[in-house]
C-alpha cells in the first residue's frame, strides 16, 4: 500500500478513489476499518467512515483506529478525505481528526484544501467558492447538520483547531511546487500547524500534489487526490482500473428520487418496455410484502437484457408519500425493502448490479455483506463500477450512483462500459 485514505463518509470515500484510480492508483474502498489484510495489489486503501456528523470523540477514535490499521499494512502517507464544500461545524469534525491523526504521526505541519476545480469547487484567499458564489451564499447554508454560514476556511478552521491556522495563496501556488514548499517551509517556522490552501484548476492541484509528497498527513476534498499518484511513479493507465471480467444477469436498482435519477429510471422504461418494477411506498405501508413480489416478478426475467425494480419517484409524489407517512419513515421503509431486493436479485444470479441513491446505496451494501470495493472504470463523473468483496467469494460487480450523478442514459451506458 502507498496511500492511505480515510473517509468521513461513504460516497466521499468512492468519489477519492476513483481520483486516484483515474491517476494511475490501484484503488480500493473499504466499509469501516477491515478485520484483515488489505486485497494484493492495492496501491491506495480508502477506509470508509460515517464520521462526519457524529460527535467529535467518536469521529476521533475511528479515525486513529483506522490509521493504525492502514499503518499496520504499509500506507507510507495518510490521506484525510473531508468534504469539498468542508461539511463540519464549530465543535468539528474536520479540525479535531486532523489534529488527532498529526498528534498520532508526530507531524507538526499540514495543509486542508477542499478544492475541486472539476466540481465547481475553488478556493481564492482562503474563501471557498461553490460554482459561482461564496460557499456561504450558495445551498451549503441551509444544510440541515451541518450549516455553512462562514466561507472564511481559515476561520472555520480555526474555530476547530488547537494549533495556528495558515494561508498559502493563490499568488504561491501558480507559481509551482517549489514556491509552494518554500512557503509551506516558512509557514511552518512561524509556528503554523495548518495551511488552508488555494486552488482554482487542476495546475494548481498538479502542482501541490508534487509539493505535498513528504507531508505525512493531507487534509483534502477528493480534487487534490489527482496530484499524488505520480509522486510515487505512477502515470494514469487502463491499468489502474481493471477488474476481473463480469457475468451474471444485469439488474438496476433505484432508490433515488433526484431529478437526475427521475430521467434515468424513464429514459430505461422508454427504451426496455416492460421491463421495470414500482415500488410504491404507500402499499408497503399498508403491508404488503412488495420486495417478494419484486423478486417472483424479476425470476423469469433476469438474464442478459437489464431489469429495473424502482421506488423513484417526481418530487410531489415523495412529498404525498411523506405526508402520509413521515419523512425519515417512508425513507427507512423503501430503503429496507430496496436492500432485501437488491440481496434476493443477487442470491438469483444478478451479479451486474446498478444501485441508483446514496442512502439506498448504504442499504444494500450493508445487506450485501459488502466488505470491500475494488474501484474500475468510470461510468459517468463520480461513478465507477467496482468488484465487490462480500468475504462468500461472489465475483459481484456494483455501481453505486448517488443522487444527481450520470446522464439520462446512464443505466444502459452502465452495463455497456462493463467488460
Ligand atoms: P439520493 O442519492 O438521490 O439522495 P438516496 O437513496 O440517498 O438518494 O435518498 C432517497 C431517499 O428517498 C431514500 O431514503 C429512499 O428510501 C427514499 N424514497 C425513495 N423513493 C421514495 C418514494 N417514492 N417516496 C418517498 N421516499 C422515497
Amino acid at each position: 500500500m502507498k496511500l492511505g485514505c480515510i473517509a468521513d463518509d461513504f460516497t466521499g470515500a468512492t468519489d477519492l478513489a476513483n481520483n486516484l484510480v483515474r491517476a494511475g492508483m490501484r484503488s480500493v474502498q473499504t466499509i469501516g476499518v477491515p478485520d484483515g489484510p488489505p486485497p494484493a495489489g492495492a496501491e491506495a486503501v480508502v477506509v470508509a467512515l460515517k464520521s462526519r456528523t457524529i460527535p467529535a470523540a467518536e469521529a476521533v477514535a475511528q479515525s486513529l483506529a483506522a490509521l493504525r490499521w492502514l499503518r499496520e499494512h504499509g500506507a507510507q502517507q495518510i490521506y484525510f478525505k473531508v468534504c469539498s464544500t468542508f461539511d463540519s461545524t464549530d465543535r468539528g469534525n474536520i479540525g479535531p481528526v486532523t489534529e488527532a491523526l498529526m498528534d498520532a504521526l508526530g507531524c507538526d505541519f499540514t495543509i486542508a484544501c477542499p478544492a475541486f476545480p472539476a466540481n465547481g469547487r475553488t478556493v481564492y484567499k482562503g474563501y471557498l467558492f461553490t460554482g459561482e458564489v461564496l460557499l456561504s451564499e450558495g445551498s451549503m447554508r441551509e444544510h440541515p447538520l451541518t450549516p455553512m454560514t462562514d466561507p472564511s476556511l481559515v476561520r472555520v478552521m480555526q474555530r476547530q483547531c488547537r494549533r495556528r491556522v495558515g494561508l498559502i495563496e493563490h499568488a504561491v501556488v501558480r507559481r509551482g511546487s517549489e514556491a509552494i514548499a518554500a512557503r509551506m517551509a516558512a509557514l511552518r517556522a512561524e509556528g503554523i500547524g495548518i495551511a488552508i490552501v488555494d486552488a482554482l484548476d487542476d495546475a494548481d492541484l498538479h502542482a501541490m500534489g508534487h509539493a505535498f509528497a513528504a507531508l505525512p498527513l493531507l487534509t483534502a476534498g477528493s480534487g487534490v487526490a489527482i496530484g499524488l499518484p505520480a509522486n510515487f511513479g505512477l502515470a494514469p493507465s487502463a491499468a489502474a482500473a481493471e477488474l476481473p471480467p463480469s457475468s451474471g444477469a444485469r439488474a438496476i436498482v433505484s432508490g433515488s428520487c433526484s431529478a437526475a435519477s427521475n430521467a434515468q429510471v424513464a429514459a430505461f422504461l422508454n427504451r426496455h418496455p416492460g421491463r421495470g418494477f414500482a415500488v410504491d411506498p404507500l402499499l408497503l405501508a399498508a403491508g404488503e410484502d412488495l420486495a417478494a413480489a419484486a423478486l417472483a416478478w424479476a425470476g423469469t426475467r433476469l438474464g442478459e437484457e437489464p431489469l429495473l425494480v424502482y421506488a423513484t419517484a417526481q418530487p410531489e409524489a415523495v412529498k404525498a408519500v411523506q405526508a402520509a407517512l413521515g419523512v425519515e419513515a417512508a425513507g427507512a421503509l423503501v430503503e429496507r425493502t430496496l436492500a432485501r431486493v437488491a440481496e434476493g436479485l443477487v442470491g438469483r444470479g444478478a451479479l451486474r448490479l446498478v444501485v441508483a441513491g446514496g442512502e439506498t446505496s448504504g442499504a444494500c451494501v450493508q445487506a450485501l455483506g459488502v466488505k470491500q470495493l475494488r474501484i474500475g472504470t468510470q461510468i459517468d463523473p463520480g461513478v465507477p463500477w467496482c468488484q465487490a468483496f462480500t468475504g462468500e467469494g461472489k465475483p459481484l460487480h456494483l455501481a453505486l450512483k448517488s443522487g444527481n450523478f450520470g446522464g439520462a442514459d446512464f443505466f444502459d451506458k452502465a452495463f455497456e462500459v462493463l467488460p
